[in-house]
C-alpha cells in the first residue's frame, strides 16, 4: 500500500499481564501520511503510540521506524525517541526551565547542537507556534493552549520524522482546542508525516489522510475519513459515532 513508509508495524502484540491490549496490529504509515486514530476510552490507543517509540515494549510482531527496527537502549533509543516526536495529554514540561530551555534543552543533550544554534532554532519554532514572545516565562505562566504549544515546539525542534499527537488537545478548555489544533493542521498542510490520537472529529475529516478505528486492541476500521464518518462498517464504529456526534 505505502509507496514510502515511515511506519510499519507487522503483527504486534502487547499484554498487560492478562489484558491483551494490542492484538495482531498491522499499520503502515507513508511519509507525509496524516493518520487520525479514534476509538473507545481503553481500546489501546495510547498504548499504540507508546510501542512506536517503544515507551512500551511488545510481546511479538515488528515494528520498524524509516526502515530501521525499533531499539531497545542506549543511544540508539534516545535518537529513536528524537526521531519519533510525541506529544501528551498532559504537556509534561519541565516547571522549573523557561519556554526556551524546555524547547532547546533535547536539542543539546540528544542532537549535539550547540547552545547558540539551540536557542536559535527554539526561537525559530517559538514564532512558528506563536509564542515568540515568551521564551523566557516559565510553563506555570502560560495557558494550557501555550503549554501544549511549546510542547509541540519542544518536539519538532528534534527534527523528528514523525510526530505522534496523544490526545493533545484533551486537557484544554475549550476556547484553547483550536490554538493547538491549527498549528497540528500547518503540520499537516507542511508535509509532516503525524499520527494524531484526538476526539476533534473536525480536525479527522479536515486533516486526516486516513482514520483508524480501534477497539478491544484491535484495529477494526482502516478508511477514508469521508468513508469512515459517512458509512462506518463495524457496529462498534456505528455505536461509537452515534455516541459522539
Ligand atoms: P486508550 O488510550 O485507547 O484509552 P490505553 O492504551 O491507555 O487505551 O489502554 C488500553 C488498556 O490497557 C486499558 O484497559 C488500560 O486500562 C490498560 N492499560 C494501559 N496502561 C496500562 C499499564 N501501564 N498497566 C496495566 N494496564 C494498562
Ligand atoms: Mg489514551
Amino acid at each position: 500500500m505505502a509507496v514510502d513508509p515511515l511506519i510499519e508495524m507487522q503483527d504486534v502484540n502487547k499484554y498487560f499481564g492478562e489484558l491483551h491490549v494490542l492484538q495482531d496490529i498491522d499499520l503502515t504509515v507513508a511519509k507525509g501520511e496524516v493518520v487520525v486514530v479514534i476509538g473507545p476510552s481503553g481500546s489501546g490507543k495510547s498504548t499504540l503510540c507508546r510501542a512506536i517509540n517503544r515507551l512500551e515494549p511488545i510481546r511479538s510482531g515488528t515494528i520498524r521506524i524509516d526502515g530501521q527496527p525499533l531499539p531497545s537502549e542506549g543511544k540508539a533509543l534516545a535518537a529513536l525517541r528524537a526521531d519519533v516526536g510525541m506529544v501528551f495529554q498532559s504537556f509534561n514540561l519541565f516547571a522549573h526551565k523557561t519556554v526556551l530551555q524546555n524547547v532547546s534543552l533535547g536539542q543539546v543533550k540528544v542532537r549535539k547542537r550547540k547552545k547558540e544554534a539551540a536557542d536559535r532554532r527554539s526561537r525559530e519554532l517559538l514564532d512558528r507556534v506563536g509564542l515568540a514572545d515568551q521564551a523566557s516565562k516559565y510553563p506555570a505562566q502560560l495557558s494550557g493552549g501555550q503549554q501544549q504549544r511549546v510542547a509541540i515546539a519542544r518536539a519538532l525542534a528534534m527534527d523528528p520524522k514523525v510526530m505522534l499527537f496523544d490526545e493533545p488537545t484533551s486537557a484544554l478548555d475549550p476556547e484553547m482546542i483550536n490554538e493547538v489544533l491549527e498549528v497540528m493542521q500547518q503540520l499537516a498542510r507542511e508535509g509532516m508525516t503525524m499520527v494524531v490520537v484526538t476526539h476533534e472529529m473536525g480536525f479527522a475529516r479536515s486533516a486526516a489522510n486516513r482514520v483508524v478505528f480501534m477497539a478491544d486492541g484491535r484495529i477494526v476500521e482502516d478508511r477514508t475519513p469521508d468513508g469512515f464518518f459517512t458509512s462506518p462498517e463495524s457496529d462498534r464504529a456505528k455505536d461509537f459515532l452515534s455516541k459522539i456526534l
